[in-house]
């Protein structure tokens, strides 16, 4: 898996601090930021557009959310039209890495990837151990033949049940970190938003799905469905 180098996303999470500002932290929907994503991807003019869309969001503090989530859309798609060039280039990721950034303290934003919030390390390690857990579980399901399968399922059900669940807690710890600049926060939403292959230009829809899940006030709930 190859993410977007960590200078551009020091320069995504610029624009969303940015954005955040002008919109005083009211985000848009999940659905409703996709959709725009999307729709934009398929019109060519607004990759050429980036410095023209640039200027026009500047010039729009004080106006309609309406309005400044489709030129924010429009500032998001020209950066996802380059990052997918660029990152060719990148460097190989896995979660275990991220978690590495998350405790070194590198200040070179602009090599590194970069924990800022410092809550990345416990949020990240909560991900892999329990990556590792239903690996084991679903091992244990096959050798007794389902039983413990069927367990597991009862259990989940009961889960979803309680309120302040910790797989909610982080996903939504980790898109408010991202949210507020951390680089390593926003490489997470990245990496688990999808299967990254090598292919040039075929990771597009990975990135607007993770650009719509760190700009949407429920994006949590997506990020949280993909790990
Ligand atoms: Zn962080």
């Amino acid at each position: 898996m190859s993410l977007p180098t960590p200078a551009q996303l020091q320069e995504l999470s610029k624009l969303v601090v940015e954005h955040g500002k002008l919109i005083n932290g009211k985000w848009y929907s999940y659905k409703t930021m996709k959709q725009t994503l999307d729709r934009m991807a398929g019109d060519i003019a607004f990759s050429a557009a980036g410095s023209a869309a640039k200027a026009a969001l500047t010039a729009l503090s004080g106006v309609s959310t309406g309005v400044a989530f489709v030129s924010f859309g429009a500032v998001l798609t020209p950066w996802i039209a380059s990052a997918d060039i660029a990152r060719q280039a990148g460097t190989i990721f896995e979660l275990h890495d991220l978690k590495e950034y998350a405790a070194a303290k590198n200040a070179n934003s602009q090599l590194h990837y970069y924990c800022k919030c410092g809550k990345c390390f416990e949020n990240i390690k909560y991900i892999v151990d329990k990556k590792e857990r239903n690996v084991g579980r679903i091992a244990i399901g096959v050798a007794t033949l389902g039983v413990s399968a069927i367990a597991t399922s009862l259990y989940s059900v009961a889960k979803s049940f309680q309120s302040g669940r910790p797989k909610e807690m982080v996903s939504k710890g980790i898109v408010e970190s991202a949210r507020a600049g951390c680089t390593v926060a926003i490489a997470t939403i990245f990496l688990l938003s999808g299967n990254w292959s090598f292919l040039r230009g075929g990771n597009a829809g990975i990135m607007r799905r993770a650009a719509a899940i760190l700009t949407s006030e429920d994006g949590w709930k997506e990020f949280k469905s993909s790990w």
